[in-house]
């Protein structure tokens, strides 16, 4: 039950003359409903790491699988295919379409997936019941607090029941206590049996995650359980 393996990749830039090494050897395995926070300082790899895991990008050497596909050599668009299915995307800038509802918001995973509209509606209003906005469907993104855009975003990265979740600093345009009201929704739908991968820097956001990774200059510097993680609700 390894939704992600990742044996012994690197990513190399080359910037002109120069060469770097954005990750050096990366061994990283995660089973189904875990809860992982990635950290560390700017210029680690993260972004790098959270660009392969979400198949925006693919490793220099080594291989990752993905819920058993081998996801390290795909081109662009089978990428593009596997990440609409497997991942759930929560960006810290939202990322909504303005024009659209809530409730279109969250379906637009959904017409990419080839589903009727009525099914479109249906999943659409389940999930966004879930992170209880019911009462919010018909409102535009501009219509919404901080806090209630931020879970549109996360009801649309559940709405297709990816293989993960992958937040990208999900709190960090949310001011403490509506960051602390995300932190408890992450909590929810991993009881529910999500995996969740948390990207942050704020020592006090991973501190809700299970499992906490370090990177350092390119290196896992740590991977430890969270014996104590930080209950929100
Ligand atoms: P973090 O997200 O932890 O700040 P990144 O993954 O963005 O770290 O960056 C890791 C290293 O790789 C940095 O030294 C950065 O300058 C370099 N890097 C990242 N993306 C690129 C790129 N597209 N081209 C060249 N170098 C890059
Ligand atoms: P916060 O508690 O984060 O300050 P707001 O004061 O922005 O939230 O919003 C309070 C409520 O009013 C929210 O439930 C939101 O859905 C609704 N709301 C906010 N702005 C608008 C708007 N322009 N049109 C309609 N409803 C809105």
């Amino acid at each position: 039950n390894k939704v992600i393996d990742i044996q012994d990749i690197s990513k190399v830039y080359q910037v002109g003359t120069q060469t770097v090494h954005a990750l050096r050897s990366i061994t990283l395995e995660i089973k189904k409903n875990e809860y992982v926070a990635l950290m560390g300082p700017s210029g680690s790899g993260k972004s790098t790491l959270m660009n392969i895991l979400g198949c925006l990008d693919t490793p220099t050497t080594g291989s990752y699988q993905l819920s058993g596909q081998d996801v390290s050599k795909m081109e662009d668009n089978q990428l593009a295919t596997i990440r609409n299915k497997e991942i759930g995307f929560v960006f810290q800038t939202f990322n909504l379409m303005p024009r659209y509802t809530a409730l279109e918001n969250v379906a637009l995973p959904l017409i990419y997936a080839g589903k009727k509209k009525e099914e479109r509606d249906a999943r659409g209003a389940e999930v966004l019941t879930m992170v209880d906005l019911a009462n919010r469907m018909d409102h535009k993104p501009n219509e919404l607090s901080g806090g209630q855009r931020q879970r549109v975003a996360v009801a649309r990265a559940l709405v297709n029941h990816p293989s993960i979740i992958l937040a990208d600093e999900p709190t960090g345009n949310l001011d403490t206590k509506t960051s602390h009201e995300i932190m408890g929704l992450f909590e929810e739908i991993h009881s529910n049996g999500n995996t969740i991968i948390l990207v942050t820097h704020e020592e006090d956001i991973a501190q809700h995650a299970h499992r906490i990774v370090r990177l350092r200059d390119g290196l896992i510097e740590s991977d430890e359980v969270n014996e104590n993680p930080i209950k929100a609700t």
